[in-house]
């Protein structure tokens, strides 16, 4: 029976293995091209091959998205390499530590980041099918890894909604429907994310796990497949400036390199294609950028079309732009690009092994981080997702560039003191990730121009041109289990200084618990406790008969220690039953959506919400927001957008203002700020740009004039602020703050209080802004507070949840939510 088995499975191969492999089209029933085919179809197909070809297919599932969506790769190569794959995986891997000799070059195509660039994923399947039939040359020295979507929620998404609007057949016309998505398009993620912005900070779940299988495969090449605007043509490698400076000469090369392959088939069917212009490699969260710092050389392509061009759109030229054309671009720049690899394979596998193994000119080697363990906690996860190792320093002082100063300076260590060295696998990435301030080769950027964790972490930091000792084996302060809390005590106290506290307190609050906090700082048994301290006392809970068992159980749920107390009398500062010591309300939050708002500033609060805080929050969209009785919330966000001009009319501000002077708190953002003034209640003002020396100028020719725009602009860049610490919206932190600024739009709130704000003569300590946008910041606001009857308006000026990467800001959040009165 066995022998039986194994002919039939051997002549199923055979016969598959034959010219009968169906093609895309085959399998779908329809020419590929001429419809869109939906994530679960596409699925289907993946599965088919991977079935039909099982000895040079491997389908790895790797999760799934938010919507519960599959997320999946396609391991292909030739049978020979299939049969020892792991083998094979495991010899790659071992070339980053010095003794791997695998001569298998290992190429990564990731499609459909961006949902709405819809192309991408129908081209990955021809792509499949190609190199397992016309192009299977290339897989005898090449191991393909395919991700047909990144982004299937978004790309459904899109799909749906052009099914659900296409004309029949499709019109070409660019003003019909079918080519104008709307406010909810289907580019980001579920949350409204950017995936191809969250490479670094990994904070969506589609980043989270499929990076854990790119540490896995570690490849020598990845693409990432795009859409740009549909009357653009091609655009390939090599990128345009800037390029980040630890990018290798031959990272360089190998990009020309690839470039003219792609360019000789272009040529040969007469497509245009540009190249060195708009894609950059600097910021270090994108598909091509991120994997260029972990050795590979790392792409982007991108054809003309995205969310407009559907089944076919007439473009600027007049002519007709359809999804096979399309297709037909990406089919061929990935082919192309497998080909170079299976062409160089030694010398790419080569290259790769001296990436790793190559002695790294860096000029800091260690960078040592001081300060709250929650907030060294929250930087570990992160390293750990990127498998950068940390370890704990030893009783010293250690000389070098202070975070805090910008100057040289000397900093204290102990076992507390987390350090980062950039003599492991992952040196590379730690520079990038880690370094002060970046050399910008080029201001003219696609994306900001600062990042530096230290900063967006609050923890003070120093980079040292010596290698810092550290013990890598000892036990993370965070590691230690909490003691429980003691039955019967008066009240129980918890610091207030982290994104793990405004957990802990969410879940309290979920969970019925009644939490006060102190508006002053106090002291108590010998500890100082800073305003903004969480107070649990057993008064408050008298009504709630587990109080204790939850309470314990919520405690070791967040490690978050508790000191309990036996008496509500301090030793200094307010005594727990006093007015500076109020309770913590149940507030119930809104969030405006829809067209006044950006996308991804609604999705950043609402993933903030859900997903970070883990607290409630209705979601009302601007289509009803009229219809909506205010009084039911507590809070109302207006995110950040370019729409308020219309939104916010006198009719609407006026019930907005109403709503405030009736105990609501309106947190405004970004954009919301430019047209909440001009109203008795929202005193904010728009600083305008002093323009006197411009007349004076020489224009600038039609070349220069970008240059000269962006004089006017700041592209992500790192500020130090001034805080007061003893605003309730700034509970939690010290007197200064980093804050990383996005634009030049400036405020002043002659009627409000500032909660942190730019001093008299602003620079940025790490990134790019322009001279006249600097001049402008003198004295504006970055968070700030107006009083109105008996609510509040919040003005958040620079946003603390931008991609939800920088953790230190979204205190300032929690605290507008929970601490603000
Ligand atoms: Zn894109």
């Amino acid at each position: 029976m066995r022998i039986f088995t194994c002919l039939f499975a051997f002549l199923m191969v055979i016969q598959h293995q034959g010219q009968n492999l169906k093609s895309p089209s085959e399998f779908l029933g329809y020419e590929l091209g001429s419809q869109f085919t939906r994530h679960h179809e596409v699925v289907s197909y993946f599965q088919y091959v991977s079935e039909a070809l099982p000895g040079q297919v491997q389908l790895q599932p790797y999760g799934y998205t938010n919507e519960r969506r599959p997320l999946m790769l396609a391991v292909l190569s030739s049978p020979e390499n299939m049969q020892n794959a792991e083998a094979l995986r495991t010899a790659h891997l071992q070339s980053t530590e010095g003794s791997g000799n695998s001569q298998i070059a290992v190429v990564w195509l990731s499609y459909n980041v961006h949902g709405n660039e819809s192309v991408s994923t129908e081209a990955s399947m021809q792509t499949l099918y190609e190199l397992l039939t016309t192009k299977k040359e290339y897989l005898k020295n090449t191991l393909v890894i395919i991700d047909p979507c990144i982004n299937p929620d978004g790309r459904d998404r899109y799909v749906n909604w052009y099914y659900q609007y296409k004309n029949t057949p499709y019109q070409v016309d660019a003003n019909s429907k079918e080519h104008r998505e709307g406010w909810w398009s289907g580019r980001s993620n579920h949350y409204m994310f950017d995936l191809n912005r969250d490479w670094a900070w990994l904070t969506q779940v589609e980043s989270q796990q499929r990076l854990k299988q790119f540490n896995k495969w570690m490849p020598h090449i990845h693409v990432d497949f795009h859409e740009q605007g549909m009357n653009r043509p091609y655009y390939f490698a090599p990128a345009a400036e800037p390029y980040h400076e630890v990018i290798t000469d031959f990272q360089r090369d190998f990009q020309v390199k690839i470039g003219k392959n792609h360019a000789r088939y272009f040529d040969q069917n007469g497509w245009f294609y540009f190249t060195r212009e708009v894609f950059d490699l600097f910021y270090p969260s994108y598909g091509d950028t991120y994997p260029t710092y972990n050795g590979a050389i790392g792409m982007t392509y991108e054809q003309g079309g995205s969310g407009r061009a559907g089944l076919g759109v007439q473009v600027a030229s007049g002519d007709t732009l359809t999804l096979k054309d399309r297709i037909a671009h990406h089919l061929t720049t990935g082919l192309s690009t497998v080909e170079v690899a299976s062409q160089n394979a030694g010398t790419l596998n080569e290259e790769f092994r001296t990436f790793y193994n190559g002695k790294k000119d860096f000029k800091y080697q260690s960078y040592v981080l001081n300060g709250d363990s929650d907030k060294q906690q929250a930087l570990a996860e992160l390293l750990d997702k990127h498998e950068i190792a940390y370890g704990w320093a030893v009783e010293s002082t250690v000389r070098g560039l202070s975070f805090g100063s910008g100057a040289n300076a000397s900093l204290k260590t102990n076992s507390r003191s987390m350090v980062v060295s950039t003599n492991q696998k992952k040196g590379t990435l730690v520079k990038v990730l880690f370094e002060p301030n970046a050399v910008l080769s080029d201001s003219l950027t696609y994306d900001i121009t600062a990042w530096s964790l230290p900063y967006a972490y609050g923890l003070d930091a120093m980079a040292s041109e010596g290698l810092v000792k550290s013990d890598a084996s000892q036990v993370a302060p965070w590691s230690v289990i909490p003691p429980g809390i003691e039955k019967g005590a008066y009240a129980h106290i918890g610091d207030w200084n982290s994104m793990k506290d405004a957990r802990f307190l969410s879940d309290l609050i979920q969970n019925g618990i009644r939490v006060r906090r102190s508006e002053r700082p106090f002291q108590l048994g010998g500890k100082t406790w800073g305003a903004g301290s969480l107070i649990i006392t057993r008064g408050d809970n008298a009504h709630k008969s587990d109080f204790e068992q939850v309470l314990q159980s919520l405690v070791e749920k967040h490690q978050k220690p508790l000191t309990s107390a036996a008496t509500g009398l301090v030793d200094s500062g307010k005594d727990f039953g006093s007015g500076y010591v109020g309770m913590i309300p149940e507030a119930k939050v809104a969030i405006l959506s829809g067209e006044p708002t950006s996308t991804l500033s609604f999705g950043e609060v609402w993933h903030y919400f859900e997903q970070q805080l883990h607290y409630p929050i209705s979601v009302l969209d601007a289509e009803y927001f009229d219809g909506v009785a205010l009084g039911d919330y507590d809070v109302l966000v207006l995110p950040n957008g370019w729409g308020y001009w219309s939104f916010l009319n006198e009719g609407r501000k006026t019930r907005l203002k109403d709503w405030v002077a009736g105990g609501g708190r309106l947190i405004a953002m970004g954009g919301a700020l430019a047209h909440l003034g001009g109203e008795d209640g929202f005193s904010i003002e728009r600083k305008q740009a002093d323009t006197t020396d411009i007349e004076t100028e020489i224009p600038p020719s039609f070349e220069d004039s970008s240059r000269e725009r962006i004089r006017e602009e700041i592209t992500g860049a790192i500020f130090k602020t001034r805080v007061d610490p003893t605003h309730p919206m700034a509970f939690g932190y010290g007197n200064t703050y980093y804050t990383l600024k996005l634009g030049g739009d400036t405020y002043t709130l002659p009627g409000g209080s500032m909660v942190a704000s730019l001093g008299e003569s602003p620079l940025p300590v790490a990134g790019f802004a322009g001279s006249k946008a600097v001049t402008n910041l003198a004295e504006s606001l970055v968070f700030a507070m107006e009083y109105h009857g008996r609510g509040q308006v919040v003005y958040m000026a620079d946003n603390p949840l931008f991609r939800g990467f920088w953790e230190n800001g979204k205190l300032f959040f929690a605290n507008a939510i929970f601490m603000a009165e």
